[in-house]
C-alpha cells in the first residue's frame, strides 16, 4: 500500500472537488530531510529546534547554529522553513541544562525559558537570520506562549537581533514572517491582539489537547482521556479556523492529529489548509486527499462536531475512511 501511496507522491494534495490543501512536514534532524522532502512536501511546517539541541554537550554557539541552520535551509531548497524557537522544559530537557519541577508541563517550558535567557534567545535569533540570509525561506515560530506581553518581548528582542545584524553584518537582511503556537487555550480570546503583533498561528494540537482536557500527553494511566477528537476540543480547533480568517492570521497545525487520516479530514473540513506532519504519514495524507470530496467531508465534520464522544467520532471516521478503502 505504501509504494501505491509513493507513486502519486509528487501530485499536489487536491481533493475531487479541487480543493488544495498544502501538505509540509515536521522535522528535527539534518539526516534524511532531503529525501524526505523530495517525496511531495511543500516545505518544512515545523523545524523542531531544540532537537539539534538535545544532541549537544552544552548550548550550541551562534556559528554552530548557523552551520545547522543553514544546511537546513539548503536540503529545503527554496521552500519555506518554519523554526521554532527552543521549547524545552515539560517533556523535553536538555541534559546539560536541567529543569526540576513539580508539574513541569503548567511550568518553565517554551518562550517562559527564552525570554527569561535573552542571551540564549538572541543568540538562536541571530543565527535563524543570519543563515536565512537574503532569502524568503524563514518563519519564525515562538512556542507556548500565554499571553500579548510574552509576543511583545520577544519582537522587541527580536527587533534588536534584526537592527544589530543589519548595520554589522548584512543591510540586505531579510525581515522573516513571525507565528506563534496556539497551544495554551486561553490565547484564543486575544486572536484579534494576536494579529496586530505576528503573521500567523500553527495549532499545536498535542499540547492544545492536553491544556483543554486536562490530560497529561505522556501518562499512560491516563492515556484515553487523551484525546484530540473529544467534540470540544473539534470545536475548539474550529473556532480557531475561524477566527483566524477573521483577523486575517495565517494558520496551520502541525501536532499529531495532522498526520492523522481522521484528523487531516476533519480539519481540511473545517478549512485548514496548512497541515504539518510526521514524514512518514505525508503520502498516506496526499492519497487519501485526492480521492474525497470537500463537500463530503464538511458533512461528516458537522457530524463530528454533535457527537457524544471522540470515540463516536473515530468511529464515524473510520467507517468513512472503511467505504474510501
Ligand atoms: C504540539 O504540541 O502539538 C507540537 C507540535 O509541539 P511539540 O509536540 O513539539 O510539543
Ligand atoms: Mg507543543
Amino acid at each position: 500500500l505504501q509504494r501505491q501511496y509513493m507513486q502519486e507522491v509528487h501530485l499536489p494534495a487536491q481533493t475531487l472537488d479541487g480543493e488544495r490543501v498544502n501538505l509540509f512536514i515536521n522535522a528535527g534532524l539534518l539526516s534524511g530531510l532531503a529525501s524526505e522532502l523530495a517525496e511531495g512536501a511543500d516545505g518544512v511546517g515545523l523545524y523542531r529546534t531544540e532537537i539539534p539541541f538535545m544532541l549537544q554537550q552544552r548550548f550550541p554557539s551562534e556559528s554552530e547554529q548557523i552551520k545547522v541552520y543553514s544546511q537546513v535551509f539548503k536540503l529545503v531548497a527554496g521552500r519555506p522553513v518554519v523554526m521554532r524557537t527552543l521549547d524545552v522544559g515539560g517533556d523535553k530537557p536538555l541534559p546539560y541544562f536541567p529543569i526540576k519541577e513539580d508539574n513541569p508541563f503548567l511550568g518553565w517550558r517554551g518562550i517562559r525559558m527564552s525570554l527569561d535567557h535573552p542571551e540564549l534567545f538572541l543568540v538562536q535569533i541571530r543565527a535563524m537570520l543570519q543563515a536565512n540570509g537574503n532569502s524568503e525561506q524563514l518563519k519564525i515560530l515562538l512556542p507556548m506562549v500565554s499571553n500579548i506581553e510574552e509576543i511583545d518581548h520577544a519582537l522587541e528582542y527580536f527587533e534588536q537581533a534584526y537592527q544589530e545584524l543589519k548595520s554589522d553584518v548584512n543591510p540586505d537582511l531579510s525581515k522573516p514572517q513571525f507565528g506563534v503556537m496556539l497551544e495554551v487555550p486561553a490565547l484564543l480570546y486575544q486572536l484579534d491582539e494576536v494579529a496586530k503583533r505576528v503573521d500567523f498561528v500553527s495549532v499545536g494540537s498535542n499540547d492544545l489537547t492536553q491544556y483543554l482536557l486536562a490530560v497529561d500527553r505522556n501518562n499512560p494511566r491516563v492515556s484515553s482521556l487523551f484525546d484530540s477528537y473529544h467534540p470540544g476540543v473539534l470545536r475548539y480547533l474550529k473556532s480557531a479556523l475561524e477566527l483566524c480568517q477573521q483577523y486575517g492570521l495565517g494558520i496551520s497545525v502541525c501536532g499529531e492529529m495532522a498526520g492523522e487520516p481522521s484528523g487531516a479530514l476533519l480539519l481540511s473540513a473545517m478549512g485548514y489548509r496548512e497541515l504539518s506532519m510526521n514524514q512518514g504519514a505525508l503520502a498516506k495524507i496526499n492519497y487519501l486527499m485526492r480521492r474525497v470530496r470537500m463537500d463530503e467531508l464538511q458533512a461528516l465534520l458537522q457530524q463530528a462536531l454533535n457527537m457524544r464522544c471522540g470515540a463516536d467520532v473515530r468511529e464515524l471516521l473510520r467507517d468513512y475512511l472503511g467505504e474510501k478503502g
